[in-house]
């Protein structure tokens, strides 16, 4: 099984893919099990590039990948899971996850922020941590305009390590945040993020460590 940080970090990015399909895997560790299987038969498909991609390599990532190379067996899976109809499809699917993994892989390694939680509010693991606006600042204007919330509370953060931060996004839209998921609490009481917390919290590579 590998378990380089860059492999670790593309097996969350197809985790989360699976995530926003909601109801169709019904435990984290149906997920944690699948999000694996998915990750390890298209891994070693994957161009070197991809798969060593660092912040520093980061001038010589490529994402061009070709249908041809995507293997039968990932195919079949996401068909007969219903996450995909067809090859084009899974394709799409693979190639959706592989953008999010190269951000994910190239990012700056994150500030050890010393003087806030040390652990992520989401899987409480203690890595370094970015802040997520629990209302996006992109919607403060509509918040102000609808009398969602008042201005008092538009810059309330929460504290997240960057993959936990990648699922809040993944699951909900910025609207939706703003309006109806603004507290942790309230993230917390997703049945989405309740399931990617579990798996989140059981994986030990990949999170870049201050
Ligand atoms: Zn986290
Ligand atoms: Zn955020």
């Amino acid at each position: 099984m590998e378990s380089s940080s860059q492999f670790a970090l593309f097996k969350d990015s197809i985790a989360r893919r699976i995530l926003s399909h909601t109801d169709i895997q019904d435990s984290a560790s149906e997920l944690d099990d699948f999000s694996s299987y998915l990750a390890s038969e298209s891994w070693p498909t994957l161009p070197d590039s991809l798969r060593t991609a660092t912040y520093e390599a980061r001038g010589s990532v490529s994402t061009e990948i070709s249908l041809d190379s995507t293997p039968v067996s990932f195919t079949d899976t996401l068909i007969s899971y219903g996450f995909a109809s067809d090859q084009e499809d899974a394709f799409n699917f693979l190639k959706k996850a592989l953008d999010v993994y190269v951000d994910d892989a190239c990012a700056p390694p994150p500030v050890w922020r010393t003087t806030r939680k040390s652990e992520c509010e989401i899987c409480e693991r203690e890595v370094p941590l970015t802040y997520h606006h629990l209302i996006p600042r992109a919607t403060h204007t509509k918040v102000l305009k609808r009398k969602w919330h008042p201005e008092s509370m538009l810059n309330s953060v929460a504290w997240l390590c960057r993959p936990c931060h990648s699922a809040v996004h993944s699951v909900s839209s910025t609207d939706e945040l703003a309006r109806d998921y603004y507290t942790v609490e309230l993230l917390l009481g997703r049945a989405d993020i309740q399931k990617w917390r579990t798996y989140a919290a059981k994986q030990r590579f990949g999170v870049k460590r201050g």
